[in-house]
């Protein structure tokens, strides 16, 4: 087994396992020691045992979006993310739906390509690599065209990080009697999503984001009246989601074989999570992180993609340094020798790179990401770590 180390200055957040770099990635991340020990036995899955804790896992989700009313219930899924996300358009949305996807990246796009496979209607408004989807434009989707029975928002769109006003979306969205799915994965326990500040119907995250669980199942949570009439929609067994809330709920079991592992780490995840004050207090921290992280890189000349106002506590987009010395792989590589995976970007227009600032890790380790990245732009004879100027002129769009 790994030692664990503790370092200096970092209060209660342990080092990764010896050796181990830090994942500064939107997920998998870095996990709690704990959270990795938690997966150190074996559960029957049909146990009582097991079924406890399945159902102590659905309560503690259900817990973090405020559901005084209790109109809502989660229903964990086996896979990734994206299986997660066709599993609630699959279910949600009627054989003669149709979905206005709303995209700005990868995974709003990844979304409109899941309603294409499913076979089922949908309209994407696109706006490129990052600019958000405002309200008014989906009211103006929405009028032009009665047909749309749902819209799908993607609440911290990854690929740039930036955080989408999924508030006034949802205004729009039910000021036309449509229906909202929200796509939080990386968002969810992190950045609030209560059922009484934000309307929608259904929403899905997974274990291995800010919960800060290990890969291996997601969760949706639904309104029950939407559970309950999602019977008969779903195009495929496995990704039912009523077929398995239903089943959950007759006999506290999955329908088929659970990351019995995974979920023991969720749990102590979800503990951990509890422990540091829930959704503010992980939101705190993470933004602390980002805060410190854009700070100290700022600093060293490099700019983010994103106006403040616009940058979410997740992962943050920085553009490439115009330098000719800078090449983004082996920036990537003695960053890693220091001990920290960074992100490639998937900015189309300009070149760019991503740093998480999720996972179990606090200030004290951004301070030494920055020292890394200073250190490491040396080694490569970067004296300047500012962006072409392509790359403002492209930032000036969203001021626009
Ligand atoms: C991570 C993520 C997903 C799911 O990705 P998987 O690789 O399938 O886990 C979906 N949407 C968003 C916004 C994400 O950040």
């Amino acid at each position: 087994m790994g030692v664990q180390t503790t370092v200096a200055g970092a209060g209660i957040f342990e080092a990764p396992v010896m050796g181990e770099p830090y994942l500064l990635t939107p997920g998998p991340l870095t996990t709690a020691y704990s959270v990795k020990q938690a997966m150190l036995r074996d559960w029957g899955s049909w146990d009582a045992d097991f079924r406890a804790m399945t159902a102590d896992l659905r309560r503690r989700l259900l817990a973090l979006i405020g559901d005084t009313k209790g109109e809502f219930d989660c229903v964990p899924m086996q896979g990734s993310g994206s299986f997660c996300v066709e599993a609630m358009l699959g279910s949600f949305v009627p054989k003669n739906g149709k979905v206005l996807v709303l995209a700005n990246g990868a995974y709003g796009l990844r979304a409109a390509q899941t309603m294409q496979y499913l076979g089922r209607a949908y309209t994407l408004i696109d706006k490129g690599d990052y600019l958000p989807p405002r309200g008014a434009e989906v009211a103006a989707a929405l009028e032009a065209d009665p047909s749309i029975t749902h819209v799908l928002a993607i609440h911290c769109e990854t690929s740039s990080g930036i955080l989408n006003p999924v508030a006034e979306i949802s205004e729009a969205t039910y000021a036309h009697g449509r229906k909202l799915l929200i796509d939080s994965m990386s968002a969810f326990g992190a950045v609030p999503l209560e059922v009484n500040q934000i309307r929608y119907e259904a929403m899905v995250s997974s274990a291995n984001k800010c919960i800060e669980g290990v890969p291996g199942f997601g969760f949706v949570i639904a309104k029950k009246a939407e559970l309950e009439s999602a019977k008969g929609n779903s195009h495929s067994l496995s990704l039912d989601v009523h077929a398995q809330w239903a089943a959950m709920e007759k006999t506290g079991q999955w329908r088929f074989t659970p990351p019995t592992h995974v979920v023991a780490a969720f749990i102590e995840a979800l503990k951990m999570h509890e422990a540091e004050g829930g959704v503010a207090g992980r939101g705190a921290r993470y933004a602390r992180n980002r805060d410190v992280m854009v700070e100290g890189m700022r600093g060293l000349g490099f700019e983010t993609l994103l106006a403040n106002s616009w940058l979410s506590p997740i992962i943050v987009t920085f553009f490439c340094p115009a330098d000719k010395n800078f090449v983004f792989d082996r920036f990537y590589e003695l960053m890693k020798d220091k001990g920290f995976i960074i992100y490639p970007g998937k900015l189309t227009v300009v070149d760019s790179f991503r740093i998480g600032c999720i996972g179990r890790m606090d200030e004290h380790v951004m301070r030494r990401v920055v020292e890394a990245a200073r250190q490491s732009l040396a080694e490569m004879g970067v004296a300047d770590a500012a962006p072409p100027s392509e790359a403002l002129q492209e930032r000036s769009k969203l001021a626009a």
